[in-house]
């Protein structure tokens, strides 16, 4: 009998769909199948393969809708969101499609000959996904990885395959040959490892907890395995006085809140100057209590529930004994019962010690905490083991690029939480991850710079 995975739906528990988990020997033949048409693939002439990755990208656009609905009822997450989840892979595949003709190499000056470098693809990548954004992460894995000429196999999260699982049936309704992008619904323990393990998987690409990225990390060392991890984070968003303080207050809420709170960008520690900090929480209080929190299929929702029960304990667990500030609503009755629901929530803390403030609560909870001059904010925003984004309100220029390049992260924002652009780099510093993905140069992550010289005597 195969093991299967009950989808549930996270607004209502209601399950949804009941999806078959792949097994190890499954897996290996998948592995060796992608293997297989590798060769066939990469010497496919590049013009064709630009041209089927926008066929991807056509089909994509043409089900938009469809995959939006199906990510409302596997993950909760609002609508209008996940309309944009389904146009970001849209979108990668078109940016990427456009490298494969512009995969250069250099021409080296030399005595006696000619040198030049070839961007080779790599083989086989295999892509593990987590659950918060299941689209967009698979798309920034797989878009670029395939326009430099990889075959892929792809894991999504066991709790969130559907639309994953969709991407795969549309890459070959668009012409991609067999075999070439995979999906593999399952386990980590099963199939995510088998990428680790596997000789002919030649990169990982992993975003999720830090855990087990760091495990990952050492089971790649094994075969000097390339392998690229988007890992947790813990983002500030470092408020000063001379800042517009009600563009501040107005925003801070989506920057922690949107996806649940289910964002490893989520800037779910908020720096306020001292000076501020009383009219700040004021004007954070109005906009945390009429945000929407409710049906994500309602054209209306800002929030969502969290994925699970047992990520909605976790987030609860860091609540426990804690004084909370002031809170949003979250349903609690009729079909959403039974659902995955917190309400926003916002802590004082006082103590850079705290759980709340160091670790990465993964649910709609922020921690606010006053400073007092640009050298405090700067060194409380890096006092963490992360580094993956953050936020600066001043109307002071010359404050704001001291801050953005004194703040030890990867993605910084000015005036405003925006983080992720598929045609900017993307990555964390420290223990938020290894590598980069987006941007112009992800393409050249999925492959090795080989280096030939010709002699002409
Ligand atoms: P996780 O365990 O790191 O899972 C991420 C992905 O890795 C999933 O596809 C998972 O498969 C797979 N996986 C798990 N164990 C594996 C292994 N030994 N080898 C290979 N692949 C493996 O994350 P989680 O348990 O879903 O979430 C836990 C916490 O991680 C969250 O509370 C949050 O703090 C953090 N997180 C961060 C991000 C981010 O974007 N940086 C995303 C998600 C979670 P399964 O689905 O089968 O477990
Ligand atoms: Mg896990």
């Amino acid at each position: 009998m195969t093991d299967t995975h009950t989808v549930l739906n996270p607004a209502t528990a209601a399950p949804v769909a009941e999806i078959a988990l792949t097994t190890l020997a499954e897996t290996d033949a998948a592995i060796e199948r992608a293997a297989a048409v590798f060769g066939a693939w990469r010497d496919i002439a590049p013009g064709e393969r630009a041209r089927l990755l926008r066929a991807f990208a056509t089909v994509v656009d043409a089900h938009l809708e469809d995959l939006a609905r199906l990510e409302v009822l596997n993950s909760g997450h609002t609508i209008g969101n996940a309309r944009w989840e389904a146009g970001n892979v849209r979108d990668v595949l078109n940016y990427y499609s456009a490298a494969p003709e512009r995969m250069f190499g250099r021409q080296i000056p030399v005595a006696g000959g000619v040198d030049v470098t070839f961007h080779e693809p790599l083989g086989v990548v295999g892509v593990i996904v987590p659950w918060n954004f299941p689209m967009p992460i698979a798309g920034w894995g797989f878009g670029p990885a395939l326009a430099a000429g990889n075959t892929v196999v792809l894991k999504p999260a066991e709790l969130t395959p559907l639309t994953a699982i969709r991407l795969g049936e549309l890459a070959l309704e668009a012409g991609l040959p067999e075999g070439v992008f995979t999906v593999l619904p399952g386990k980590g323990s099963v199939v995510g490892e088998r990428f680790v393990t596997h000789p002919l998987v030649r990169k990982v690409c992993f975003t999720g907890s830090t855990e087990v990225g760091k495990r990952i990390m050492a089971g790649c060392a094994d075969q000097v395995k390339r392998v690229t991890l988007e890992l947790g984070g813990k983002s500030a968003n470092v408020v000063f006085a001379d800042a517009d303080i009600a563009k501040a207050a107005a925003t801070a809420p989506y920057a922690v809140f949107d996806n649940a709170g289910q964002d490893c960008c989520a800037r779910s520690r908020i720096l306020v100057q001292r000076s501020a900090y009383d009219e700040f929480l004021g004007r954070l209080e109005t906009a945390v209590r009429s945000l929407r929190v409710i049906d994500p299929a309602d054209e209306a929702s800002e929030m969502g529930p969290l994925i699970s029960a047992q990520q909605r304990a976790v987030v609860t667990g860091y609540l426990d004994g804690v004084e909370t500030a002031f809170t949003g609503a979250a349903p609690d009755d009729g079909g959403f019962a039974e659902g995955f629901w917190v309400p926003p929530t916002v802590v004082l803390a006082d103590d850079p010690a705290l759980p709340i403030w160091r670790e990465e609560v993964f649910g709609p909870v922020v921690a606010v905490m006053p400073f007092d001059d640009e050298e405090e904010a700067v060194r409380l925003a890096n006092d963490t083991e992360y580094g993956l984004s953050g936020s600066i309100f001043t109307r002071d220029l010359g404050r704001a690029l001291r801050v953005a390049r004194g703040v030890e992260a990867g993605n910084l924002s000015v005036n405003s939480h925006s983080s992720v652009r598929y045609w900017t780099p993307f990555g964390g510093y420290k223990q938020s991850g290894l590598g980069r993905e987006l941007g112009p140069d992800a393409p050249n992550a999925f492959t090795e710079e080989k280096n030939v010289f010709i002699a002409q005597d």
